[in-house]
């Protein structure tokens, strides 16, 4: 079965005996993983490499979860953290009570975010609670507006949102909505725009996207324009296997959503501070948003932090309707929180120092072209990134429609050759993705290419033997 070939390939925690059948529900886990395996447990960080407890060194192609921009062992954010905590560990942001980090770390982000002018920044502890809250500020807006039927969400197939009740409901993942009753009923999907995968033959990524803004002007007008409130997309989608948009995408969805009234919200969770090789995704892909979701990077995630930025348009909405609606009665006690929105704040000015939108513009070559450069692979279909985030898809035939049977485990067998040559990439069924740090160094870059050629040329063998039985 699948789950046997998983659990072969399953390497987990090989150096870390002794830890199977723990007290934690762990995320993301199966049962039977963390009943049947020894967890990796990491202790230790430094640049773009963790360690584990027996002192294993890996090079975290990941950045932890697409979020340790800065890396490891950053001692500024430390000292930044150490500082409000001796300073001022917690006060809260209800009731117009404050505190400075918050009010700095929201005019920087609004002076930041120049695709379109933002008004005003509402902070979370995640990005899901940043999702969550988009939807909230949206039925607020209609309401205030009187239009209390334009309530419903658009999202696309295969879209990371997160994983509360809302934002799993965003996602448009199977495996976040099955046994979870989910999709919400007021949450639709659009068609993914992978142009690989789903193109017609001979149709150009142009004619692509053209289908594609015209299959979701059909869904609003089958829906009725005047129930459909917002549509909300990641520049570049992050964990459904990391897809850049196809030539001019963003552009025709774009007017469609404008004809139809529908607030635009770009989920930067991800694409933010300069992974794509622009400040924001927005930036890369011309997208003018009325609401934007940022966490992960936004502290380097050294501090748990998200927000969500309002255009004037929404945030006059509601405070002019204030004197009818009352409070704005949504907030989390941790929003705002000071040491993390110092960390933050320390986060972005260094990214602003060490130039590091030019710093990924000059290194992502490098990165791209090194792993592209195994795209004849004869078990791989595709291979496709911008800047510093990229996916491998392995498939038979190197055919869009010709996965691998399952329970050969092609991707675990990878990611278990990646784990026993010291790195770590995240392995979703036969897609494997990376989003190294920003300050991932050459050397590094030259470590993660050898490493990756290795854990290939073990699995072709290996799918080679399994086409021979
Ligand atoms: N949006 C995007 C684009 C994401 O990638 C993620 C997390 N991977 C989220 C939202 C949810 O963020 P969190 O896990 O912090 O709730």
């Amino acid at each position: 079965s699948s789950t046997q070939a998983c659990l072969e390939n399953d390497i987990s925690g090989t150096d870390n005996k002794g830890f199977k059948g723990h007290d934690m529900l762990a995320p993301f886990t199966a049962g039977w993983q963390s009943t049947d395996v020894d967890p990796l447990i990491i202790e230790k960080s430094e640049g773009s490499h963790v360690y584990d407890m027996q002192g294993r060194r890996y090079l975290d192609t990941l950045a932890g979860l697409w979020c340790t921009a800065l890396g490891g062992n950053e001692p500024r954010l430390v000292d930044a953290a150490t500082k409000q905590l001796n300073t001022l560990p917690f006060y809260h942001s209800f009731w117009n009570r404050t505190t400075k980090p918050s009010l700095d770390l929201a005019k920087e982000l609004l002076d930041m975010f120049t695709a379109k002018k933002m008004a005003k920044a509402f902070f979370t502890n995640s990005g899901s609670e940043a999702n969550d809250t988009q939807v909230k500020l949206v039925w607020y807006y209609n309401n205030a507006l009187g239009r209390p039927n334009k309530k419903k969400f658009i999202a696309r197939a295969k879209a990371y949102h997160g994983s509360t009740l809302i934002s799993a409901s965003l996602t448009g993942l199977p495996a976040l909505h099955q046994n979870f009753d989910l999709p919400a009923p007021f949450v639709l999907h659009t068609d993914c725009p992978h142009y690989w995968r789903y193109h017609l033959p001979g149709e150009t990524e142009e004619e692509f996207s053209t289908r594609l803004a015209k299959n979701l002007e059909d869904l609003i007008l089958k829906e009725g324009p005047e129930t459909i409130a917002a549509f909300i997309a990641e520049p570049v989608m992050g964990a459904g296997g990391v897809i850049p948009p196809p030539a001019t995408y963003f552009d025709k969805i774009q007017a469609v959503v404008k004809k139809y009234d529908i607030l635009f919200i770009a989920d930067e969770v991800i694409c933010a501070f300069g992974r794509l090789g622009t400040m924001f995704g927005s930036d890369k892909y011309n997208i003018k948003p009325d609401l934007v979701s940022l966490a992960k990077a936004l502290s380097s995630a050294y501090m748990p932090i998200g927000a969500v930025l309002v255009s004037p348009e929404v945030s006059d909405v509601i405070h002019s309707q204030s004197n009818k609606l009352g409070s704005f009665s949504h907030g989390f006690t941790y929003s705002g929180h000071p040491v993390a929105c110092a960390v933050a704040l320390e986060a972005i000015k260094i990214y602003k120092e060490r130039n590091m939108v030019e710093r990924v513009n000059r290194i992502s070559p490098k990165f791209q072209e090194g792993l592209k450069a195994f795209s004849d692979s004869p078990i791989i279909g595709e291979i496709r990134g911008i800047g510093l985030i990229l996916a491998t898809e392995f498939m038979n035939n190197k055919s869009p429609n010709d996965p691998f049977p399952p329970e050969w485990g092609v991707g675990a067998y990878f990611g278990a050759q990646c784990q026993k040559n010291g790195m770590l990439v995240r392995v979703a069924g036969d897609t494997i993705m990376m989003s190294p740090p920003f300050v991932v160094t050459p050397e590094e870059l030259d470590e993660l290419i050898s490493i990756y050629g290795k854990a290939l040329r073990e699995t072709e063998k290996r799918v080679e033997e399994l086409k021979s039985q």
